[in-house]
């Protein structure tokens, strides 16, 4: 499953048919724009089997990247990409505020709100509590055990859901990887590999038990027929508000990290 990265695409009439006969990797270099008065450095991709000269902004980093198909399309693409600053410097706007895992903040695990609080002494370097997140140590390591703690605690909640959505499958992941994309909640490779984005664990139980169905479900049907939404609704009632909530909120749930 994908997160739409909204882009600025044009159609770039050297692309219009013309065969790719080898692929070729795209290759990566940096260019600076100016928007709002201000030098940005975006990211140039050239892939030639691009189809279209494409800026699309990173709705977590606020990383700009223009994809153009060959070294001679750059200059057209770089104007394009000066035509659209108001787009781009609105989706950087867009982009929210990091929120550091640091005692005071707050973090939705599982959807519910729980602070991050310091403590002397506990059972654990991370512990939570009553809706408090504990972290012992000093100060200065909190954030990064926190993070583990919520990777923790994601790979046994993704692993407990889609071991149960297999069995009534009968299906059998082979591996469950937690990660730390940004723009992929999950996914399900041909050789029946899951992996989910960390962050799942700051969404409601419903809205997680939604995307572990959905990619449990591509073990059966690698793809979004039909056939593979009958399988999805085997494991869940409900997918439109699960998949509204995810486009409503889910780029918000970026900021939370390390920075
Ligand atoms: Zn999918």
């Amino acid at each position: 499953m994908c997160r739409t990265i909204r882009a600025r695409t044009i159609a770039d009439p050297r692309a219009a048919g013309k065969f790719v006969l080898f692929r070729k990797k795209p290759s990566i270099r940096r260019e600076l724009l100016k928007i709002d008065g201000q030098l940005l450095e975006v990211k140039v991709r050239l892939n030639p089997r691009a189809r279209r000269m494409i800026v699309k902004v990173n709705p977590a980093t606020g990383e700009v990247c223009i994809t153009v198909r060959s070294q001679r399309g750059l200059p057209a693409a770089l104007d394009f990409a000066r035509g659209e600053t108001d787009w781009i410097a609105n989706q950087i706007a867009k982009v929210p505020k990091p929120m550091p895992l640091v005692p005071g903040a707050s973090v939705p695990l599982r959807g519910v709100s729980h602070e991050i609080r310091a403590a002397a002494k506990g059972p654990a370097p991370v512990w939570c509590a009553d809706g408090v997140i504990w972290v012992r140590g000093e100060a200065a390591h909190a954030p990064r055990r926190v993070l583990d703690f919520l990777k923790r605690e994601a790979r046994k909640t993704f692993e407990a859901r889609a071991l149960q959505h297999a069995e009534r499958l009968g299906v059998k992941p082979a591996r469950i990887t937690v990660r730390d994309t940004s723009s992929r909640w999950g996914s399900c490779s041909s050789a029946r590999s899951l992996s989910f984005a960390w962050r799942l664990i700051l969404t409601p139980d419903s809205v997680l038990d939604y995307v572990v169905a959905h990619e449990v479900a591509h073990i059966r049907q690698m793809n979004h027929s039909p056939r593979f939404w009958a399988e999805v609704k085997k494991l869940v009632p409900d997918i439109a508000a699960p998949q509204r909530w995810l486009r409503v909120h889910g780029r918000d749930l970026q900021r939370y990290g390390l920075s």
